[in-house]
């Protein structure tokens, strides 16, 4: 899959913006973003945030757009917005660390590498 910057013209929506968080963080991270070009090719799409906190996604992503001048809500970025809640038990530390291997994002446990994946 090719990817491209959200403020790349060709960019006609974005589909799917996938958060995720372990139980104690007050950020979501941002497990990947995906698009629809005006051609109907589907991408990875960049943005300029790694997290965001939990309690001001919208205003947060607004604010980066502003700063760039991207129309978000012309790219439907706020209905693409999928939560991943944590589970319940991971492990004793929950030390978690995010990690991507590929395409691949997940959570690892520093302590005993346990891990949590998402597959938003
Ligand atoms: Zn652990």
């Amino acid at each position: 899959m090719n990817s491209i910057y959200w403020k790349n013209k060709l960019l006609k929506t974005i589909d799917a913006l996938c958060l995720a968080s372990t139980e104690d963080n007050i950020f979501y991270d941002v497990l990947y973003c995906e698009g629809t070009l005006y051609t109907g090719e589907k991408v990875r799409v960049k943005v300029p945030f790694m997290r965001l906190n939990k309690g001001s996604i919208k205003e947060e992503i607004l604010k980066y757009a502003k700063d760039e001048n991207v129309y978000a809500k012309g790219l439907s970025i706020f209905e693409a917005v999928i939560i991943n809640e944590p589970p319940d038990i991971t492990c004793i530390h929950g030390n978690m660390q995010l990690k991507q291997v590929m395409d691949f994002v997940f959570y690892e446990c520093n302590e005993c590498g346990a891990k949590i994946f998402y597959d938003c």
